[in-house]
């Protein structure tokens, strides 16, 4: 039992999560680096796994691995429903309409591509205008850069304030008849920065025009609710929450996903197959050719369990905690500089110090054993927007505590020891 409740007369109320129980649940977390103790503080780049998540990829590697989807052995068929399984779930998770609008990928970056190649290639032509913003991860640039060149369509860019918030007058300026694909990242990897992503699909409704959200860095630290939002597209990886490497989901609505064709062919995608004419099979598997990555997928279903059973609720409050915690310590630094100051911020804080190169700034924390991402978080345009070269970004998950924060702060303050 991850949390005792409370039991008043209307409702249970989780009233205290054992944080430290948690944390023991990642056996990677439990080592020396560099001769100290890990603090580990690049949950954006990629999650750690717990135990539960890594004995269930163990187990089906042991057990029960055989290809899915077409064997009539009874290994072949459990394996299958193991895969499966974790559609439902991400099902549940997300609060998809149904099965068929969960398409499996190998990532964020994948399930992107697949829309922009596929949905662009059919309906975007000349003169179309494709309009992302100003703080995208690359995987929410490039492949829309890609179909934008080979259809005549153009990018258009919603731009930043200074706090790295995006202007809503400009975006809903840009917003016009030539619009035929909004995409947005719904956290940014790179400022943390929480987007107004119910204004943008409202106004995009309006017009009826799509939203795909990037939702890497959103779904493992929030309740996501693709319904609610009323989304059309919504992409997120397995590797970023709590999972393994390799998979992803594209959440997409039927009708659109229906008249979309096929982003690859092969084995699975097809209904049948003859020289002179091939037909697909039905939603979710028209997307899905070829073997997939069946451990991850079944891993993905165990992450899944995990995070439901601790509360996503639960998890945003913690995070929000260690945000608040590591901001105001952070901010008590001489010569330290948050980059993106927005007031509504998931657990991300990119910082610069003065007169040191983040890069030098990250290995002698990595020395001491601390692990922060440096550099341009494939984020390039937003290191452009500030005129930097790149940021220190510690990004922080619910298994991170204060103890974490305190020993960052400490390692700063040894960083600018270091360089006088
Ligand atoms: N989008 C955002 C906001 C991200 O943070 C990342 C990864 O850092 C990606 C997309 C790409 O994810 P993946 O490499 O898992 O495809």
């Amino acid at each position: 039992m991850i949390y005792s409740k409370m039991n008043n007369t209307t409702t249970d109320i989780p009233t205290k999560i054992d944080w430290a129980a948690i944390r023991a649940q990642f056996p990677v977390l439990d080592q020396e680096i560099n001769g100290k103790k890990l603090v580990y503080l690049d949950n954006g780049a990629s999650s750690q796994m717990p135990k539960s998540v890594s004995d269930r990829i163990d187990a089906y590697h042991k057990h029960e691995h055989a290809n899915i989807h077409r064997g009539i052995h009874s290994l072949s068929q459990q394996a299958t429903d193991a895969y499966e399984a974790t559609r439902e779930k991400v099902k549940n998770f997300i609060n998809a309409g149904s099965l068929e609008e969960v398409i499996f990928t190998t990532g964020t970056t994948d399930s992107i591509n697949l829309v922009a190649s596929s949905y662009g290639r059919k309906n975007f032509k000349e003169g179309d205008e494709i309009l992302v913003s100003e703080m995208e991860h690359h995987a929410n640039i490039v492949p829309w850069q890609i179909i934008a060149e080979e259809t005549g369509a153009v990018l258009k860019v919603i731009p930043m304030n200074e706090a790295g918030e995006l202007l809503m007058d400009e975006f809903h300026n840009l917003l016009s008849d030539r619009t035929k694909m909004v995409a947005v990242v719904h956290v940014s990897n790179a400022l943390g920065t929480v987007n107004p992503v119910e204004e943008i699909i409202e106004a995009a409704r309006e017009r009826n025009i799509p939203v795909l959200l990037d939702g890497a860095q959103s779904v493992p630290h929030s309740k996501v609710d693709v319904q609610a939002l009323d989304v059309d597209f919504f992409t997120f990886s397995a590797h970023k929450m709590c999972g393994p490497t390799g998979f992803g989901v594209l959440y997409g609505k039927k009708n659109l996903l229906e008249d979309m064709p096929p982003y690859r062919g092969g084995g699975d995608m097809i209904d049948k197959v003859t020289f002179a004419k091939t037909t697909w099979n039905d939603l979710p598997h028209k997307f899905e050719a070829g073997t997939p990555p069946i451990s991850a997928g079944i891993g993905l279903g165990a992450a899944i369990d995990y995070l439901t059973d601790i509360g996503m609720e639960n998890i945003a409050e913690r995070e929000a905690e260690l945000l608040a915690y590591a901001t105001e310590k952070m901010s008590r630094i001489d010569g330290l500089r948050i980059v993106g100051t927005s007031d509504n911020k998931a657990s991300v804080i990119s910082f610069l110090l003065d007169g040191i190169h983040p890069t030098d700034a990250g290995t002698i924390l990595d020395q001491q054993g601390i692990a922060v991402r440096t550099g341009h978080h494939c984020a390039q345009p937003v290191m452009d927007h500030y005129g930097i070269p790149g940021t220190m970004r510690a990004s922080l998950s619910f298994y991170n505590n204060e103890e974490d924060i305190d020993r960052l702060g400490e390692g700063i303050e040894l960083v600018k020891e270091f360089f006088g």
